[in-house]
């Protein structure tokens, strides 16, 4: 029997032995498509020759230095080439260990500059419904995810969602999707003057929304908008690319595509792709240098800040995703896995949407097309459908729906930016059985 505690209710955990490309392989020998990258993670593959050597040269040289002491070489690289290509005015790194604590370093950091700014009042965080942020207490209260916040209601700091970007379900059907994407950003607006500006501290949201709604993005302008209101009343904007960073969307940074640069941003996943954790926390030079004229330094702190394996790790997946083109192949198999699910799975009867950017897609699961009516999501068809996609050798990432019937079960595909033509058909092939096997029970 197994003494891990493990995560997963659905099944009794396979055990993976091996990575092959695109592959996952478990003790039998049996190979697993890997649909999902994980939860988006495994962005090059299991088998990368070139971030596995980076790892190899710098264990050979330092496997950790405290950063209450040191920096080191691959720590300050890695800093240097993200803030490179980062947006805006983003200036200033801070690496963790993964996106949880990212995003509890976003929240801490926007505390501290309000403080240093003299302005201590500002204290409240703005996020979305059905979002989430992580699962420490601080990044769990800023989430809008009800089933995971809900037995940690008493122990979680209040916060205030609106409602998300999500035109499939929200956009009314008269309405154009500018005039939709204005009016959702504009709840921001009325949620600020309702609390009182001068006591709201961020908002918090994912450019493209990942895990609890399946790769939904913000229709154009909304992100726009959203910036200017931030702008207008003062507020700190913090982008969540945990998941969607790191090239997944066809850009380094899902915002790119949108044209609006954050105060603060948290990566994670995608930046280590599996083959270190490792997280990282971005913040404008305003924000670094009122924090330098205050305090004089960022009052947090954790054991594996800067880790130099993990930064080595992390320095090597870079320069994949940006010298070797990655980035702009998963456009392109992004791209071409859209097309190849819209072709096969377009008119299909459970499939209600299906959306995303770049290798980050997702599927929405209806009982009724014409309705967008879910299923009862107590049949916890997502489950099955993971369980049955599994047996034929794929992954996918599931999601459930809600139960107030906003939103339905819904899958999502992250597969690694190496995917060939051969292993997209193989993909939609795979989940074409699933979805026959799955909807005839
Ligand atoms: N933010 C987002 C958007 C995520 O998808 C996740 C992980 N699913 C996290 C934060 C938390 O990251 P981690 O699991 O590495 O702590």
């Amino acid at each position: 029997m197994s003494k891990i505690f493990h995560r997963t209710p659905i099944q009794i955990p396979l055990h993976a032995s091996s990575g092959d490309g695109a592959y996952l392989i478990d003790q039998d020998g049996k190979y697993y498509l890997d649909g999902c990258g994980g939860a988006a993670v495994s962005c090059l593959g299991h088998s990368d020759q070139f971030v596995k050597q980076a790892m190899r040269e710098q264990l050979d040289k330092l496997a950790y230095a405290h950063t209450g002491f040191f920096t080191s070489a691959p720590a300050e690289t890695l800093a240097e080439n993200l803030i490179a290509r980062a947006p805006g005015e983003l200036d200033k790194v801070y690496l963790v260990s993964g996106g949880s604590e990212a995003m509890e370093t976003a929240l801490k950091l926007a505390r501290q500059y309000f403080i240093d700014k003299g302005e201590p009042k500002r204290h409240k965080v703005i996020a979305r419904q059905q979002s989430y942020h992580g699962n420490t207490l601080g990044a769990l209260a800023t989430g809008g995810n009800k089933w995971r916040r809900a037995p940690y209601a008493p122990m979680l700091f209040e916060t205030f969602h609106i409602a998300p970007c999500y035109e499939y379900r929200h956009r009314a059907p008269n309405e154009s999707t500018e005039y939709y994407g204005k009016r959702a950003a504009n709840e921001l607006e009325s949620e600020i003057l309702r609390l009182g500006p001068e006591s709201v501290m961020a908002f918090v949201a994912e450019p493209v929304v990942g895990a609890t709604a399946g790769a939904v993005p913000a229709v154009e302008g909304y992100l726009k908008r959203i910036r200017e209101i931030c702008d207008q009343y003062g507020i700190l904007l913090i982008f969540d690319e945990v998941m969607c960073g790191m090239g997944r969307t066809g850009s380094l940074f899902a915002c790119d595509q949108d044209g609006v640069a954050p105060d603060i941003m948290s990566i994670a996943k995608g930046l280590g792709a599996g083959y270190q954790p490792i997280g990282a926390m971005l913040c404008s030079r305003n924000i670094a240098d009122t924090i330098t004229e205050g305090a004089g330094y960022f009052k947090n702190g954790h054991t594996y800040l800067g880790h130099p394996m993990a930064a080595a790790a992390a320095n090597a997946v870079l320069h994949r995703l940006i010298h070797d083109g990655l980035v702009g192949r998963s456009k392109e198999m992004g791209d071409k896995l859209k097309a190849a699910l819209e072709e096969r799975f377009g008119e299909h009867p459970h499939i209600g949407d299906i959306r995303g950017r770049g290798l980050f897609i997702g599927l929405e699961i209806v009982e009724d097309r014409e309705t967008k009516e879910p299923f009862d999501p107590a049949r916890q068809l997502y489950a099955q459908l993971k369980q049955v996609a599994l047996d034929k050798g794929l992954m996918i990432y599931p999601g459930n729906g809600t139960k107030d019937g906003m939103s339905g079960d819904h899958i999502l595909l992250a597969p690694p930016f190496i995917i060939t033509d051969d292993q997209v058909g193989e993909l939609i092939d795979k989940l074409d059985q699933t979805f026959d096997q799955v909807f005839a029970a």
